[in-house]
């Protein structure tokens, strides 16, 4: 299995400290979620790369997480140009660390139309896909359906693919699933999932998973991520989604609250997990 947390900077300390909470990779942001701008620090970077090594870490199973500032659906034109601008710096970013995916919300449309909101998106797409390292692939995550978000079921995530042309793969967050109506706790929702995903982006496209509790309902849109096995999908809830194998291999990333201690116990958890349903879950 290959499981690891969402790691807080100095990047060079992150592979270290992903074998030290028992994961084996990890997500990061490549700069400040929160600027527009990008300073570089070469040595870091450097750092990083050696790191990668030491710690024998597969980049082909790591993720980069998007700036929240970027809005690839955004109507407002100043907005969006500075959106697509700062992606493809950290399309260049994540080329120069070595790494292979950056995952980007597809945005939200505010006021306009749906239809509106994934074209917007899909131009934005095809724009920075044709200006990025060809090594490093953009990947599109569900979001949970609040605030004009756009993306947040696979039939709109694979009209965005269409609408682009290019090569998108996409994760699934357990949370942005839950806050979106898909109930990974029954049998029968996951059904349900696993053949949307058969229908529309194809399983082979779902590269990653983001691993979340809920701290709301099912279908609250309130996309706020719990401790795995405190919220309102629960141990039983993930023993029921790990009982698909479509999800038991591909990256499982936490984002959940807390820092790595905290990741180290809900790492634990989801092996426990893992070994409860009779799956190898060593690295
Ligand atoms: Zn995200
Ligand atoms: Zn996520």
């Amino acid at each position: 299995m290959f499981i690891g947390a969402h790691m807080s900077s100095p990047l060079s300390t992150v592979p270290e400290r992903t074998v030290k909470i028992g994961g084996n990779t990890f997500q990061i942001f490549s700069h400040s979620p929160r600027i527009w701008k990008i300073s570089v620090n070469e040595s870091e970077r450097e750092k990083f790369k050696s790191e990668m090594k030491v710690w024998n870490i597969d980049a082909n199973k790591v993720l980069v997480h998007a700036s929240y500032l970027i809005n690839l659906a955004s109507p407002k034109d100043e907005v969006w140009q500075r959106s697509k601008a700062l992606l493809k710096e950290e399309m260049k970013i994540a080329h120069l660390l070595g790494l292979k995916y950056v995952n980007v919300h597809p945005g939200s449309k505010l006021k306009e139309s749906l239809e509106w909101g994934l074209k917007r998106c899909a131009q934005a797409i095809k724009e920075v896909h044709d200006d990025s390292p060809k090594d490093v692939t953009l990947i599109l995550e569900i979001v949970a359906p609040k605030g004009g978000n756009i993306g947040y079921n696979f039939e709109q995530l694979q009209k965005i693919k269409d609408i682009a042309k290019v090569d998108l793969k996409f994760t699934y967050d357990t949370c942005h699933g839950f806050d979106g109506g898909y109930d990974i706790t029954t049998k029968r929702g996951m059904e349900d999932l696993v053949n949307e995903i058969k229908a529309t982006i194809g399983m082979k496209n779902l590269l990653m998973c983001h691993l979340n509790d809920s701290k709301y309902p099912l279908g609250s849109a309130k996309d706020r991520h719990e401790r795995i096995g405190r919220g309102y999908i629960g141990i039983k809830g993930f023993l029921n989604f790990f009982s698909f194998e479509e999800f038991q291999k591909i990256p499982l990333i936490l984002e959940t609250p807390g820092k790595d201690e905290e990741h180290a116990q809900d790492i634990l958890t989801v092996r426990k997990i893992f070994s409860q349903l009779g799956i190898n879950n060593t690295k």
